[in-house]
C-alpha cells in the first residue's frame, strides 16, 4: 500500500514536470531532475497532500505559501546553477525551494522571518539527508553579510525593490531572481552583476506575498 502510495507520487510528479514545466519551456535538465525527485507532498500539511503536484501555490500556515512548481523551476532555471555555487534564499517557507536549491548548489544559506515555518523545513530537509543548508531566523533584507559574497541570490517573497544589501553580498558574475513590485503583483526580475553594477531584465509577471523587512515592506 505504502509503495503504491510512492508509485502515484511518483507519477504525478513525472506529469508535472512534463506538462506545467517542460510544456512551458523550462529546458535545464538539472532542475527538471531535481523536481522529479523532490517529494513536494512532504512539504505540504497532510490534508493537502493529494494537491501536492497540482500548477498552483498551496498555503503553509502563518498566511504564507508553497510557490508554484512551476515559478520554482522557473526562479532555479534563471540561477544557472551547476553544483559549484553558494546559494542564498531569502524566505525558506516550507523548505521545498530549499531542497531544490541543495540538490543543485554547493551549499545554500536560507533565511525566513517566521521560527515555526523554518523549524519545520528544517525538520523535513534533516530527514530527506540534506547536510548542505545553512539556517538562520531573521529579515534577509539585511542578506546574511557573514557568509558573503554569494554566487546565487534568490528571494521568495515580493519586494518593491531590490534590497542594495543583496546587490551589495552578490559575488562578481553572481545571479539574483527576486520578483519586484506591489503588494498585489510584481515583475520577477533577473539580475546579473558585472563590474560591480547590476544589470536586470524582466522575466515574467507573478504574484508573491510579501517581503516584509527593513528593505521591504512594512508589516
Ligand atoms: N520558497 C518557499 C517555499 O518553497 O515554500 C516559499 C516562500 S513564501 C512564498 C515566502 C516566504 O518569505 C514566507 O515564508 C515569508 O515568511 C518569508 N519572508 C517574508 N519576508 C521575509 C524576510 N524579510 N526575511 C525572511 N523571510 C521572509
Amino acid at each position: 500500500m505504502k509503495e503504491e502510495l510512492q508509485d502515484l507520487y511518483r507519477i504525478a510528479r513525472e506529469r508535472m514536470v512534463e506538462n506545467q514545466i517542460k510544456a512551458r519551456g523550462i529546458t535545464d535538465e538539472r532542475v527538471l531532475q531535481a523536481m522529479r525527485k523532490i517529494p513536494r507532498h512532504l512539504f505540504v500539511d497532510s490534508a493537502l497532500r493529494d494537491q501536492a503536484y497540482g500548477d498552483y501555490p498551496l498555503p503553509i500556515g502563518e498566511g504564507q505559501t508553497i510557490s508554484q512548481p512551476y515559478i520554482v523551476a522557473l526562479m532555479t532555471e534563471a540561477l544557472e546553477l551547476n553544483g559549484h555555487e553558494r546559494v542564498l534564499e531569502i524566505g525558506t517557507g516550507s523548505g521545498y525551494q530549499t531542497a531544490i536549491l541543495a540538490e543543485l548548489a554547493l551549499w545554500v544559506y536560507t533565511i525566513e522571518r517566521y521560527a515555526f515555518l523554518q523549524e519545520r523545513a528544517k525538520k523535513i530537509l534533516f530527514e530527506l539527508g540534506y547536510r548542505n543548508i545553512s539556517f538562520k531566523i531573521g529579515d534577509g533584507t539585511l542578506g546574511w553579510q557573514e557568509a558573503s559574497p554569494f554566487d546565487a541570490i534568490i528571494v521568495t517573497a515580493g519586494a518593491p525593490q531590490i534590497p542594495p544589501p543583496l546587490i551589495e553580498q552578490l559575488a562578481e558574475g553572481g545571479r539574483i531572481v527576486i520578483p519586484v513590485g506591489d503588494e498585489f503583483s510584481q515583475i520577477l526580475v533577473k539580475g546579473v552583476k558585472r563590474g560591480g553594477v547590476l544589470h536586470t531584465k524582466n522575466l515574467e509577471p507573478v504574484r508573491f506575498v510579501k517581503l516584509i523587512g527593513m528593505y521591504g515592506f512594512k508589516e
